[in-house]
């Protein structure tokens, strides 16, 4: 980066700490992952200059001998691995492919239906403060109180109550595997349009290690940046031409203008590198370490939402170790573990202060780190947890430098992808 040092010294200095940073931490966060450098050598080039409104062959603008090229390539790539006849590779993220399966579809004031955001859903899945929630009629579903699952026959009888027009599955908080069979035949029953949207699972689809909702779900939204461990950036697919005019009309013109195109050449690399044997081996070690992990935290008193984990995912109600989420987080965040507090069914918390933690295994399975090394990880995890809960702050700051210097220890032995 010796341009970048030169012109800007700030931001250049910056993004040196940030380096640092990712390197020196136990990234839990569900949703992030670590690049290679390939993926992030194709984010920083030229082809962020160039315009390219419209589709590979139908073009706005001049000049797309190389660009299409790309696309093609990385919509080529994107059907072969997810094995669907359409891919639209252009969705600047998650959140607008999902716009473009309401705009598709419905029209404002209609009834969807998605997964209740204090259940596990995303926001754009209709939640209140969402566009998607404004704008529509929004129906949620949620999960058993018992079980931690979603209730599949709640999900049945709102849809018939209700008869939205889309029906969304999957979410940002689901550790359990998604019955995306039950979902279809419950859209088919009410006419309605079925989208699975696999923002957080799509590595592990990908990898074969959680089912496909290909010749499920109409359509399948995702993000490029989770699991998949692309650039950020999104796409929409579906198993069928059926749909494909719409949703290529609704990203473009109905949502966007000119495409990443610089993004469209990293989604294009990761889903190369997403092909691959040693991915698939990478899929299943995520969810091998979340069950490992899920194992450890549970023998060690922790309450975990549904009581374990199908996939890279865990969500922890810190309920019975008398902490909050936030302050959970805050801690074991200076103790070196970047995690999220996050409010877990039926809190009895405020969203800001809600009662649990969601942690999960991209991207330390990225760094290499095995099961053993999970179980280390819940250790320190119930350390600083239970050094919290005596309201010590003296005892509790001695506790998070003691178990930092360990951390420190660990994350020097395993390299970072795309900085080593
Ligand atoms: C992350 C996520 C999104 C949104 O992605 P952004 O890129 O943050 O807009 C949408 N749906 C689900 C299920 C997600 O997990």
């Amino acid at each position: 980066m010796s341009s970048l040092s030169h012109v800007d010294p700030e931001i250049a200095e910056l993004i040196k700490a940030e380096e640092r940073r990712q390197a020196d931490t136990v990234k839990l966060i569900a949703s992030e992952n670590y690049v290679s450098k390939a993926v992030l050598e194709a984010t920083g080039t030229v082809l962020t200059n160039k315009y390219s409104e419209g589709y590979a062959g139908k073009r706005y603008y001049e000049g797309q001998q190389v660009i299409d090229q790309i696309e093609t390539l990385a919509v080529e790539r994107a059907k072969s691995l997810f094995g669907v006849a359409h891919a639209n590779v252009q969705p600047y993220s998650g959140s607008p492919a999902n716009l473009a399966v309401y705009l598709a579809f419905a029209n404002p004031g209609d009834t969807v239906m998605g997964m209740g955001l204090p259940f596990g859903g995303h926001l754009t899945h209709g939640w209140s403060v969402s566009a998607t929630g404004k704008w529509f009629s929004s129906v949620r579903y949620g999960v058993r109180r018992d079980t931690g699952r979603i209730d599949l026959d709640e999900v049945r009888a709102l849809a018939l109550e209700h008869r939205p027009k889309v029906i969304f599955c999957g979410g940002t908080a689901i550790p359990r595997t998604i019955d995306f069979p039950a979902f279809a035949e419950i859209a088919r029953e009410v006419g309605a349009v079925l989208a699975a949207d696999i923002a957080h699972i799509a590595g592990l689809v990908a990898g074969g290690a959680h089912p496909s909702p290909v010749g499920h779900a109409d359509v399948i939204t995702t993000t490029t940046h989770k699991t998949l461990r692309g650039p950020r950036g999104a796409m929409v697919m579906a198993s069928s031409d059926e749909h494909a005019k719409a949703l290529n009309k609704a990203v473009f013109p109905g949502l966007q203008g000119g495409p990443h195109n610089h993004t469209t050449a990293a989604i294009a690399v990761a889903l190369r590198e997403a092909s691959t044997d040693e991915f698939k081996a990478y899929a299943h070690q995520v969810v091998a370490n979340a069950k490992a992990l899920a194992e450890e935290l549970s023998s060690r008193g922790f309450s975990l939402v549904s009581g374990g984990t199908d996939n890279h995912l865990i969500l922890i109600d810190l309920t019975s170790k008398g902490v909050g989420g936030k302050p959970a987080a805050q801690a074991l965040d200076r103790a070196g573990l970047e995690t999220n507090y996050n409010a877990v069914p039926f809190d009895q918390r405020k969203p800001f202060d809600p009662s649990g933690i969601r942690i999960g295994t991209p991207s330390v399975t990225s760094r290499g780190m095995g099961e053993s090394e999970m179980r280390q990880i819940a250790a320190w995890m119930d350390e600083v947890v239970t050094a919290l809960s005596k309201e010590d702050a003296d005892h509790a700051d001695t506790v998070i430098a003691r178990v930092h210097a360990e951390v420190s220890e660990l994350t020097g032995k395993y390299p970072t992808p795309g900085l080593d």
